[in-house]
């Protein structure tokens, strides 16, 4: 593979916008970086180069086609804008439009933007850097890759709504499921790192970050999954309280007087690990409470872990048998005490951990951390961007 065929990655957010360039075929970036605090006075962007050097910029205009400018400038002067033959975009919500990822044109930007009220926060903000790299580069093949794609599989028991059907008939409320590009690519990992039987196997993926899904994965589909028709369904997360009795939430709001929307923000902004601890939505400052007696802390490790749990052994019932139990994300792959506290409660499936192997798992090193006589259990480090950049090279054709 030559550095005359590159994959630009966009990951853009309301305030945010994340890039990779990555050569086809290849792991790693060849350049990566962030732009942040659009929209602000303070909006910079940070450059890092395949060797980690990194270097910061101010945003004077503060606005995602600013950045993208200032990035392509970049690319120019290293001469390699002329190698990049894909764009791939990241793109939130498809709805039950999008099953695999497309090739961006005029309909499908409309598509897109007509699925805005299913997720209001990212895919506007998904086309504010979809409409910025159309109009800087028109002729590079562009591609959408949806979040919610893989999970298309799911069958209607599994993603309807127990409420009225004509809701989901007339409004579409029906559960969608998310972090679809990361259990795709995990499940395809597992296949090969395991030697399974792509007809016939079945995978727990655990993806926990800020945001944390599970994924039961059968014969490479989507039969399951945690999140439902917004990510706020589901596990515990940083910020996001994850399943709540909406009984719950009206009572809250007949105490209170908050309105749907203070509720909404206060669900999905101020829960989680946050609203439990009152400390951190961090895991691993967290962790650190935790090891000096904070009780807040660890009962917010608690609540996370025992939900996690009660997941995985809910979703293995979608299974007709497990091969391998998968741990991603930052806290998935760098938290040992989160992954023991769960394999323990699990071991009434027969999944025993290998504690110090559990134990020398961390940063970016996927692993077997499972005893010999239990089902596999391990650790695969996710690459959003990487499947990104394939599905982006495959459609576009160009490479
Ligand atoms: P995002 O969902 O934003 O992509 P990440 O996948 O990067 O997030 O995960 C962020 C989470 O991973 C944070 O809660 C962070 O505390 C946690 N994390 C990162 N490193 C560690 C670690 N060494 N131990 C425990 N948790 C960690």
């Amino acid at each position: 593979m030559s550095i005359a065929s590159l994959v630009l990655v966009i990951n853009c957010g309301s305030s945010s916008l994340k890039f990779a360039l990555i050569p086809f075929g290849d792991d790693a970036p060849v350049l990566s970086g962030l732009a942040e605090k659009l929209g602000l006075d303070e909006a910079c962007m940070t450059i890092k180069d395949h060797a980690g050097h990194k270097s910061s910029q101010r945003l004077p205009e503060a606005s995602h086609l600013s950045a993208l400018k200032v990035l392509f400038d970049e690319l120019d002067q290293r001469q390699l804008l002329t190698a990049v033959k894909a764009i791939g975009h990241r793109v939130a919500h498809g709805g039950s439009e999008f099953k695999h990822s497309v090739a961006l044109n005029a309909q499908v930007i409309e598509k897109i933007r007509a699925l805005s009220g299913l997720a209001p926060l990212h895919n506007p903000a998904n086309l504010i850097g979809i409409d910025a790299t159309m109009a800087l580069l028109p002729a590079v093949a562009q591609v959408a890759v949806f979040d919610t794609a893989f999970h298309q599989t799911l069958a209607p028991e599994a993603y309807t709504y127990a409420i009225p059907l004509e809701y989901q008939e007339r409004y579409q409320v029906r559960r969608y499921g998310f972090h679809g590009t990361s259990h795709r690519y995990i499940a395809e990992e597992a296949v090969k790192e395991f030697d399974l039987d792509p007809g016939d196997h079945g995978i727990l993926i655990a993806h926990l970050g800020n945001g944390s899904s599970v994924c039961a994965v059968k014969n490479g589909k989507s039969v399951d999954t945690s999140m439902g028709m917004t990510p706020l369904e589901g596990l515990v997360m940083g910020t996001r309280c994850g399943d709540l009795d909406f009984g719950a939430a009206a009572y809250i709001a007949s105490c209170t007087g908050q309105t749907v929307d203070s509720l909404y923000k206060m669900m999905n902004n101020q829960s989680g690990l946050y609203g439990l601890s009152g400390l951190s939505s961090d895991c691993r400052t967290l962790q650190e409470a935790r090891g000096q007696g904070n009780e807040r802390a660890t009962l917010a490790i608690d609540v996370m872990v025992h939900r996690l749990t009660r997941h995985l052994g809910a979703h293995l019932a979608s299974l007709h048998r497990l091969d391998a139990l998968i741990f991603t994300g930052g806290i998935g792959e760098n938290s040992a005490l989160v992954r023991e506290l769960t394999v323990r409660r699990l071991g009434v499936f027969g999944l025993q951990l290998d504690e110090e192997k559990n134990q020398q798992t961390f940063a970016g090193h996927g692993c077997v951390i499972s005893k010999a006589n239990s089902p596999l259990v391990a650790v695969i480090p996710t690459n959003e961007e990487k499947m990104i950049a394939m599905d982006a090279a495959a459609i576009s054709g160009t490479l």
